[in-house]
């Protein structure tokens, strides 16, 4: 690759379970498309290498072909062919793993919540870094996520690094430190990884159960930069309360350790040009935000009448972390306010999609609530474009996206003050803020009543100050929330830690 800057362009390689919008489940994919384009479009190389998923969108995947090899990776005690397929995702190129093992580990109609993703996500990311050294690679970052691809640290530096792969330094991204993909540790082997070598308390060892390994512990101590998405989940993750057990791990390897808000892209979520919505608007355009608002009421049978009356909405998983029993408060709140709520979003826990599913059916006919309870990309769109406000209620948050989505579209967010929503939300009321960066509504206790006062405020300037609403509405549709500037902090973080390699390389 030629740059045409002063610096020289990076080689990076992502080897990610999730890439938006093939293979999303939530902001991992997000964040492997959004930087990668936006490091590409600063001139740098970029790879993605993915397991090829029976249910990803195909049609999505342009140029999908398969390579005339089959190339050979080891689990189990044997070698296993993988046919190897090429395409392009968003101008991204990117490899799809297909392993040919009995088990058809990505034949299985969903893309986690498998008996056996421990043996899934160890054996894809062996066959990665395979395919890695086998096609002659020599990247200057493999950039792994979650506990997923996290495996990747350890069998680079104990196996790969030996076998000719030495060209990179490791990136690891941890998207939420509540996943950790803890295993018995005799499970380690599998992937060829020496499992008594590594359940140590330096190493993989979990911090808890001694006879267990924890893949994202061991990315943490195996990477040469270990990143989380947002400055003050970072901080979070760093204490007791919030780090889920490797506190101790990350303070000890704090160094390496940097938290970096991520960017939504731009291109994707675009009220201008986004041809999920009735209408496109703009800033300087506003109008066509009331005909989305229009257009949402009436495919979901709201009340029309008042076209003033605010609709409150919410995207989200359905999982504890997200405050799902004050996302419900939120919607009796609303009712009582005078408000319109909307709720998308689905649940991989039984009791919490059975709960929803019984409140959906109670609002099914009701003209001020309704609840969508799938994942829906079109409708979500709709949702953003429609909505006056967006409600994010969350016990935790690494970084978000859909606050910044909401902005991005007009919607003025209603958050609680942790993680990435600290980072990107600032209280209309907070003195303490320079009044340019102010840009929502925010409640720091985590319950009912925390959730009802920062709503009433939201209302009452909604309400009372039709003025200062629109410019709020307009100032953070302004807001720069790309890719641009987060891609930039990691960029330096690559060129600082290739730049250490090589020092290192050339005292030794
Ligand atoms: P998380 O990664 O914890 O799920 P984020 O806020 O980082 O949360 O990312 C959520 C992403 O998933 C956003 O792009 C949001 O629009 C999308 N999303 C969440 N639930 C749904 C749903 N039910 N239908 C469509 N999109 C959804």
């Amino acid at each position: 690759l030629v740059s045409s800057g002063v610096r020289a362009g990076l080689h990076v390689i992502h080897i990610a379970a999730e890439m938006a919008p093939i293979a999303k489940v939530g902001g991992l994919g997000d964040v492997v498309t959004g930087l990668s384009k936006a490091l590409q479009k600063k001139g740098h190389l970029v790879e993605v290498v993915l397991p090829k998923y029976d249910c990803m969108q195909h049609d999505r995947v342009n140029d999908l072909r398969a390579l005339d090899v089959l190339l050979e990776s080891y689990f189990e005690g044997r070698l296993h062919k993988n046919k190897i397929w090429v395409g392009t995702v968003e101008g991204l190129p990117v490899y799809f793993i297909e392993p040919h093992h009995p088990s058809k580990f990505f034949w299985r109609g969903q893309f986690y919540g498998e008996h056996d993703d421990f043996k899934r996500f160890s054996y894809f990311s062996r066959a990665a870094l395979e395919l890695l050294l086998r096609a002659g690679k020599k990247p200057d970052i493999i950039h792994c996520h979650d506990w997923q691809t996290a495996f990747v640290a350890p069998l680079y530096w104990d196996l790969y690094a030996s076998k000719g792969l030495n060209s990179a330094r490791i990136c690891f991204t941890c998207h939420n430190f509540e996943y950790q993909g803890t295993a018995p540790a005799k499970e380690l082997s599998s992937c060829g990884l020496d499992a008594h070598q590594l359940n140590r308390p330096d190493r993989m060892q979990d911090n808890s159960a001694h006879d267990t390994v924890n893949p994202v512990k061991g990315a943490v101590v195996f990477s040469n930069i270990v990143t989380t998405v947002s400055p003050t989940y970072a901080q979070e993750v760093r204490t007791a309360e919030g780090g889920r057990g490797l506190d101790s791990t990350l303070n000890f390897h704090s160094r390496k350790f940097v938290g970096i808000l991520n960017g939504i892209d731009t291109d994707a979520w675009n009220p201008s040009t986004d041809n999920f919505l009735k209408v496109q608007y703009s800033a300087d355009d506003i109008q066509g935000k009331k005909e989305n608002k229009q257009a949402l009421r009436k495919n979901l049978k709201l009340s029309m009448d008042d076209p003033m009356q605010p609709l409150v909405c919410c995207i989200t998983r359905l999982v504890p972390q997200k405050g799902v029993h004050l996302i419900r408060h939120a919607m009796y709140r609303t009712i009582e306010l005078g408000g319109q709520f909307v709720l998308l979003g689905s649940s991989p826990v039984q009791h919490i999609q059975s709960e929803f599913e019984g409140i959906a059916n109670h609002f099914r006919s009701h003209p001020q609530v309704r609840l969508i309870l799938k994942y829906d990309e079109a409708l979500s769109h709709l949702i953003y474009a429609a909505s006056d406000m967006f409600i994010i209620p969350s016990m935790f948050e690494p970084c978000g996206l859909t606050q910044m989505i909401a902005m991005r579209y007009g919607s003025v967010p209603i958050t609680r003050k942790t993680g990435g929503l600290n980072d990107s939300v600032f209280d209309v009321d907070d003195d303490n803020i320079p009044a340019r960066f102010r840009n929502g509504f925010t409640f720091l206790s985590p319950d009912e009543q925390g959730v009802s006062s920062a709503l009433e405020r939201a209302f009452d300037y909604y309400t009372m100050d039709h003025e200062s609403w629109r410019e709020l509405v307009y100032s953070n549709m302004k807001i720069d929330f790309s890719w641009d500037s987060s891609a930039e902090q990691y960029i330096e973080l690559y060129e600082q830690s290739v730049a250490r390699a090589r020092t290192g390389a050339n005292r030794a």
